[in-house]
């Protein structure tokens, strides 16, 4: 199986680049960030309030924590329940980053996720992908941006919806994230050494997915495996 990590920043573009090179390669395209957004529904869900040490043990003793793909979108279930459409609301965001520092919760999804790669070719995204997660995974790309474009873009997507963040708010926000990801004790987001680091600030989407595609060709071993 083929394995390729994408990690980096809040906004860097990793999901749209790993959607992108999954749709180019045929391969499947794991959102990682997912799985946490998912239990972080479950966690409000039972009215828990803030997450520490204790709650989480109890809490991750006490779910069956599942993925599916259908027609191509990622559902996660807990205990049953599909929280796929709850998945992108701002308070799932910061509950998100506040249960996945724990690392009996990391372990869980360590599993599911380990477990995927060995049976399937896929594009793997995350924050600690090519670090912890898939450390001999054959490609690993870590995506960022400055932190005003990632801002805007984020600002862009939201503009005009109901209830829609300031530019300032967006900014904020995604400074914070950041912090909370980098400075986590366990699985800090930080590239692994043997990552490619592509900034994506100055380059559309289309460029950075052609940028990864050459690298991934140019090296011709692989190149047998892939195509
Ligand atoms: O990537 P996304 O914004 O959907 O991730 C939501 C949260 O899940 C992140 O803020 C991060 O705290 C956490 N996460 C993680 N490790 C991953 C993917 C996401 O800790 N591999």
């Amino acid at each position: 199986m083929i394995n390729i990590a994408i990690d980096g920043h809040v906004g860097s573009g990793k999901s749209t680049l790993a959607k992108g090179l999954a749709k180019k390669l045929g391969f499947d395209m794991f959102d990682t960030g997912a799985i946490y957004r998912g239990l972080a529904c479950e966690f409000m869900k039972r009215g828990l309030g803030e997450p520490n040490q204790e709650k989480i043990e109890n809490f991750i003793n006490s779910i069956d924590l599942k993925i599916e793909f259908i027609d191509d979108i990622e559902h996660v279930y807990v205990n049953g329940f599909d929280y796929t459409p709850y998945l992108r609301l701002e308070e799932t965001s910061v509950m998100a980053g506040k249960v996945s520092p724990f690392i009996i919760l990391r372990k869980k999804v360590l599993e599911i996720q380990r477990e995927f790669a060995k049976t399937h070719n896929v594009v793997m995204e995350g924050r600690d992908i090519g670090t912890e997660v898939l450390p001999n995974a054959d490609y690993k790309f870590f995506v960022t941006a400055s932190e005003e474009v990632r801002a805007k873009r984020r600002f862009d997507q939201m503009k005009g919806k109901p209830n829609a963040p300031t530019y300032e708010d967006v900014l904020r926000d995604l400074r914070e994230r950041d912090f909370r990801d980098e400075h986590r004790e366990v699985s800090p987001l930080k590239p692994a050494k043997d990552s490619i680091i592509i900034d994506s600030s100055n380059q559309t989407l289309d460029e950075t997915i052609q940028k990864c595609l050459e690298i991934i060709k140019i090296n011709e071993q692989n190149l047998k495996k892939v195509f």
